[in-house]
């Protein structure tokens, strides 16, 4: 991403791009769930009544950080205080909501999602659920806003999820992480009280992370590059 132009041609396309990636995995449904990434005080953002599965990119309205429209045709999302919330709380470069199913099933019964697997450490640990409110409110944002502190994922009572990140992509997978973990919670607890990872174990994820740099690819100390 490296268009700055007011424009943001190349952010609308992501846009529309990660929303059809967040359809095609079942976490977007209809027109449901919203998704921007920021550069620097310009947002792209879907617009409200979009099928998200289907997004093009001119379904994709720019604002800037008070939410009034740059570039775009459509009105944006009636989540957009939510999203500009995240921006101006936590200055995250992207952020998706949606209303996936595993996610939205946890967050009618549980106040939190505890950290039963350590994939959970990427996303801060335990992922809070925001109290429930009105969509579009900013009552909802506010909710969301405190449950998001030091995370980059919470739950919404009875509503969904938002994942938040530095780039799209790793807001997108965060969504996509966070669904997968309600999943195997779900499962889980259908069997037994699941096992949560407590605060020593937890630690020690992070200090392994660090030392192995987990998450990204590695040479083989033989393999020479290109080669494999
Ligand atoms: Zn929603």
């Amino acid at each position: 991403m490296t268009d700055s132009s007011p424009a943001l041609s190349e952010e609308r396309a992501a846009v529309a791009d990660a929303c059809r990636r967040l359809g095609a995995e079942g976490l977007l449904i209809g027109t449901a769930g919203n998704v921007s990434v920021r550069v620097e005080d310009r947002v792209a953002i879907t617009a409200t009544g979009a099928i998200l599965a289907e997004l093009t990119p001119d379904q994709v309205t720019v604002v800037d950080l008070d939410g009034e429209i740059v570039t775009g045709g459509l009105l944006p999302t009636s989540e957009l205080d939510l999203h500009l919330g995240v921006y101006h709380r936590y200055g995250a470069g992207a952020v998706v909501h949606t209303h996936a199913p595993m996610a939205t099933a946890l967050s009618l019964v549980l106040d939190e999602l505890p950290c039963v697997h350590y994939q959970l450490l990427a996303l801060g640990g335990t992922v809070r659920v925001a109290p429930y409110a009105t969509f579009g409110t900013p009552e909802l944002a506010e909710s969301v806003l405190t449950a998001l502190e030091g995370r980059s994922a919470a739950l919404m009572a009875n509503h969904g999820a938002v994942t938040h990140a530095p780039t799209l992509d790793k807001a997108v997978e965060h969504a996509l992480l966070l669904e997968w973990a309600c999943g195997v919670y779900q499962r889980a607890a259908a069997l037994g009280q699941p096992r949560v990872l407590d605060e020593q174990q937890q630690i020690a994820v992070i200090e392994a992370a660090l030392a192995r740099n987990y998450g990204t690819t590695q040479s083989a100390p033989s393999a020479q590059e290109g080669t494999r």
